[in-house]
């Protein structure tokens, strides 16, 4: 069996420190492919210095909201450069996240659309994240048709998840699912075609039923599959097959593997 954690921080501690622990508790759960997304310039360097480390995991580049600088302008040039000289698989975690007061809505929005011009240019999937923000988020990713990725740990519900569908997205489903009073996130699971479902724990910022937040490893991602598989009706093999061709399929990974 074979799992993908498509979005995991490896480079931040305490799993950078404990790298090999880390990636053998994971390959003990069958979780044996990692995406590590960047959220400012310098995570994002990290992630790409990992990925030229390992052939296992793969690196995203990109400034996520919380990482804006409210004083001084963005520009995407640095990230371009990253991406000629090492070659990413997406642009992320980039997005829209209004829990965050100290970031306008305008400013969040023009440097998610740079972000996404970037991911035109150099032909890159994105990874998105979103905190109450799904509607104007559906809003600026319409507006960039050609463009693809993933939603993750999502969290917006089950009529909005048909919207970004309908674009072509992706949906990452993380620690969330298994918790046993997640309806929002369970029916949503149910709904998104099986084609269309990523597995990730956002390690180690987002806990499980489990394990607590701060505690959790890509290993986890085999609880989520368990409770994806027991939402579905598959079983767990279908599961880790269906969300790995899905991983490779988006990322564009089957010639980099
Ligand atoms: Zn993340």
């Amino acid at each position: 069996m074979k799992l993908f954690d498509s979005h995991c921080h490896l480079t931040d501690p305490p799993l950078a420190q404990d790298l090999d622990g880390v990636l053998q508790r994971a390959a003990n759960s069958g979780v044996k492919n990692f995406i590590v997304p960047g959220y400012d310039l310098f995570s994002s360097r990290s992630a790409c210095r990992l990925a030229s480390a390992n052939s296992s995991i793969f690196a995203a580049i990109g400034l996520h909201p919380a990482w804006l600088t409210p004083t001084s302008d963005f520009s995407p040039e640095p990230f371009r450069q990253l991406a000629r000289l090492r070659a990413p698989v997406a642009i992320g975690e980039i997005g829209l996240d209004y829990a965050l007061k100290e970031y306008s809505a305008a400013k969040q929005a023009e440097v998610l659309r740079v972000q996404l011009e970037l991911s035109t240019i150099l032909s890159l999937p994105v990874i998105i994240h979103c905190r109450r923000a799904f509607e104007p988020l559906y809003l600026v990713l319409r507006e960039f048709s050609e463009v693809v990725g993933v939603l993750h740990a999502y969290g917006g519900g089950p009529q909005l998840a048909e919207k970004f569908l309908s674009l072509g997205y992706y949906i990452g489903f993380g620690g969330g699912l298994t918790r046993p009073q997640a309806h929002k996130v369970k029916k949503t699971a149910l709904m998104v075609p099986a084609e269309r479902i990523l597995l990730e724990t956002d390690a180690p910022y987002i806990g499980s039923h489990t394990v607590a937040k701060g505690d959790s490893e890509p290993r986890d991602v085999l609880a989520v599959a368990h409770s994806l598989t027991d939402l579905r009706g598959w079983d767990i093999a279908e599961t880790a097959a269906l969300t790995t061709a899905n991983t490779l399929r988006l990322f564009n990974l089957k010639e980099r593997m």
